[in-house]
């Protein structure tokens, strides 16, 4: 995020390899890939049993013909079109052999270990998603749209996993979508990648979009993926200083320039909501444990930032939650708490619920048209998003929006109805 244009244009990339997931920190004992794999491979094969014929104007489905290959740093992969391939911590589509391999030492026992067979499952139909375009096409598209194709076909197969019909996974529960949700965040680019790079597989926002999507309208929505009718918000640093300090404001400037922002997005906007007038709404800094009085606090990120509708203030932790905020995730996690809340704000003062399901959607929703105004103004002397910052929202929601005592709504459903507000502003939370 920024509050100023600067003028150097020189940007500095990271480009990542196609297909390729970060190196992870911590080295566990070499193992073979477990069974996760295996039958996670068979059942996305079952389902495209089942679903290739529609795609494929009634063309029988062909699985995979070179098989599957675990490997580790002693065996490492078939070659792939003629070439050796070294060791990496990675899973990938070989299109020329037909194949689908995967770093059975580090990468996926990792993923498992900490995000559960689901995620491994997701990252295997992701790749298997690339044997289907080798098989229907398109063979024309962007990196970037092929990448998220694989995601949304891998979220077709999801919807299955959630409805209960695969054989090989057992119906997730809300925390354990989360947590799947929480592992492809691992698994983003490196923030200020631009979508037209070789190897772009898209932020943290556009996959998770791809990947619901294919949730919620099948395989079929995913084959027509083109670059024309993808929405894309990937973009690179726009100068040297936002690569350096990888776009992040310090705190302070954070919180106030947020805070400045969001009232007065909402002295524009409140009025088209209501007819009535914003009234300034003050926001309270208070040191961790001892939050100011408040009869019936409107809760966000476990009482640790609020609402509170009889003293019509908001209140938040700046000694604990603000700062772990902004050191572990970024400057606009600061955002998405400081969107909670203002939008918070705007639903009790209208009268509208805000502690149920669709209460929680809502706000999420509202929160999301403020970061659409922010993304689509004109005036470049205001807050700017920068890379990274829509990545930064959406880890911000599974670190204080999970689904835990079953009651609210999932992190997955919250970032679903974030991201209608930043794509679709203000009209997209009337409903
Ligand atoms: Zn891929």
């Amino acid at each position: 995020m920024s509050v100023k244009a600067w003028l150097f244009g020189a940007v500095v990339v990271v480009m990542m390899a196609a297909c390729a997931f970060p190196s992870l920190e911590d080295d566990p004992a070499p193992q073979r890939a477990s069974g996760t794999v295996t039958s996670a491979l068979k059942d996305v094969e079952r389902f495209w049993g089942e679903q290739f014929p529609e795609l494929a104007d009634g063309q029988a489905f062909q699985p995979i013909k070179g098989g599957y290959h675990p490997y580790t740093e002693s065996d490492p992969p078939p070659p792939c079109g003629g070439q050796q391939a070294d060791y990496s911590p990675n899973a990938f589509y070989c299109p020329d052999q037909d194949f689908i391999a995967w770093d059975a030492q580090t990468l996926i026992p990792s993923l498992e270990a900490d995000y559960g067979p689901a995620l491994v499952g997701v990252v295997m139909a992701h790749e298997y998603g690339h044997a289907i375009q080798a098989r229907i096409g398109p063979d024309d598209q962007p990196t970037v749209v092929l990448e998220q194709q694989a995601d949304c076909y891998a979220g077709a197969w999801l919807a299955d996993v959630l409805a209960g019909r695969s054989k090989a996974f057992k119906k997730l529960s809300a925390e354990q979508l989360d947590t799947t949700v929480a592992g492809l965040l691992l698994l983003r680019d490196q923030p200020g990648t631009p979508a037209e790079a070789d190897g772009a597989h898209g932020n943290a926002f556009d996959r998770i979009r791809a990947l619901q999507e294919g949730v919620e309208d099948g395989a079929g929505q995913c084959a027509k993926y083109r670059a024309n009718n993808l929405p894309v918000t990937e973009v690179p640093f726009s100068t040297r200083r936002e690569a350096e300090t990888g776009g992040d404001l310090p705190y302070d400037d954070a919180v106030q320039a947020l805070a400045q922002d969001a009232q007065s997005y909402w002295q524009r906007t409140y009025p088209q909501l209501t007819g009535d007038q914003w009234q300034q709404l003050p926001v309270q800094a208070f040191e961790a444990g001892s939050p100011p009085a408040c009869e019936r606090p409107d809760a966000s990120a476990g009482g640790a930032a609020f609402y509170c509708p009889d003293g019509d203030f908001a209140a938040f932790d700046t000694t604990d939650l603000g700062p772990q905020l902004h050191s572990r995730i970024g400057d606009y996690a600061v955002g998405m708490l400081l969107g909670d809340l203002f939008a918070r704000a705007a639903q009790d003062r209208r009268g509208a619920e805000t502690r149920d399901k669709a209460g929680q959607l809502t706000v999420d929703c509202l929160a999301g048209s403020w970061t659409n105004d922010v993304l689509t103004r004109q005036d470049q002397d205001s807050l700017r998003l920068s890379p990274g910052d829509l990545d930064e929202a959406v880890s911000a929601l599974l670190a204080f929006g999970r689904a835990s005592d079953g009651n609210g709504p999932t992190a997955f459903d919250r970032i679903a109805s974030y991201r209608s507000g930043v794509l679709e502003g203000l009209p997209a939370c009337r409903a």
